[in-house]
């Protein structure tokens, strides 16, 4: 092989069981998980949105944001459920740039994963701790995902992703909401079959063991926008999109039919202002049809503290480094006209 195995890291139990989970922290993120689930089940007409910076860069921007979005919770609680996005692990298009917490602690230095995860685990257990809000993040990594197993109430299976076998074994065996989100190329029966996957039983190979899954019900449909093949964005969050994804969603059979949309990456071209205008209408074709409303569950949208985005040198606090984000104000005007739309 062609590289170096630099150190044997912990393993998740090993990193659980240093950094534990306190028993207040436990019972929290089981009443959390049920209320999510209830959204998914129907049970309950809450809507879901998942909220937060592309990439969480640094804990203090990052915990900063996440206590701003607590105290809107508060605010929107009777009808909104909100699901910060703390994502850790960055897929790239090319593989270049940064790769996420995990890999950076500090996105101005050299990649240590050991202190990485430590760091991501950290920052994870710090948000429910200060805000009482259990996050989201992306499963890239099928076979890292243990190391926060415990504190994560949301995880997405990424467009680069999606079609990959272990990531929808793995999705089969978690009992957390995974959203699939379509592949880069747009094709819909991808994430369908992706969902199929999650939601079935098998047995398979999972860090070194032999493992039964018994199906995640909870598994459902991210639609995030495509490229075509001239690599210009081809949006899905209209109406008709909305559709046409029902109707081929209701002949899978499948449980607990639902949808998230992402109103960024290929679906708002990265013209992070238009997720305002990309939500409303959502909002609208929920209100439109009954249809659209029992089926879309929330929004996926991308905001921090400032506006935009950034290169990693600039440094500016609560800015991205990856996606550009709706700033602060207007992602805090937008979840109360969400709600006041409700
Ligand atoms: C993201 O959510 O920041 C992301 C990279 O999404 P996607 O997999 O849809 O490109
Ligand atoms: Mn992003």
């Amino acid at each position: 092989m062609n590289m170096d195995f630099l150190r044997k890291l912990p393993i998740p139990a090993e990193i659980k069981e240093q950094f534990p989970m306190s028993a207040e922290l436990k019972a929290l993120k089981e009443k959390r998980d049920a209320e999510i689930a209830a959204v998914f089940t129907g049970e309950s007409d809450k809507f879901l949105l998942i909220i937060g910076p592309c990439s969480a860069d640094r804990e203090d921007a990052v915990l900063d944001y996440t206590n701003r979005l607590a105290g809107l919770q508060e605010k929107v609680k009777d009808k909104i459920i909100i699901i910060p996005r703390i994502y850790t692990n960055k897929p790239r298009t090319t593989g270049q740039g940064y790769k996420g917490m995990i890999h950076q602690p500090d996105p101005s230095q050299k990649p240590d994963m050991l202190e990485g995860i430590i760091a991501v685990r950290r920052l994870h257990t710090r948000a429910i701790q200060e805000t009482g809000l259990t996050c989201a993040d992306e499963m890239l990594y099928p076979e890292n995902h243990r190391y926060l197993s415990d504190l994560l109430s949301y995880v997405a299976v990424g467009a680069r992703s999606v079609e990959n076998q272990q990531h929808r074994l793995t999705s089969s065996g978690l009992n957390i909401p995974v959203g699939m989100k379509n592949p880069t190329g747009g094709d819909f029966s991808v994430m369908l079959n992706a969902i199929v996957a999650a939601q079935s039983c098998h047995t398979f190979l999972y860090r070194g063991w032999e493992c039964y899954s018994h199906g995640n019900p909870l598994a459902h449909a991210i639609l995030r926008g495509s490229s075509n093949k001239h690599g210009q964005s081809i949006p899905n969050y209209h109406y008709e999109d909305i559709m046409r994804l029902y109707e081929m969603y209701q002949k899978k059979g499948l449980q607990n039919m639902a949808l998230v949309i992402d109103v960024n990456h290929a679906n708002s071209d990265k013209k992070y202002l238009e997720q305002i205008r990309i939500s409303k209408e959502v909002m609208h074709s929920r209100r439109y049809n009954p249809d659209v409303a029992s089926f879309v569950k929330g929004l996926m949208i991308e905001s921090y503290i400032e506006d935009g985005c950034q290169k990693v040198e600039e440094g500016v606090y609560g800015r991205s480094i990856t996606d550009p984000c709706l700033g602060w104000e207007k992602s805090q005007r937008l979840v109360l006209d969400i709600a006041e739309s409700l």
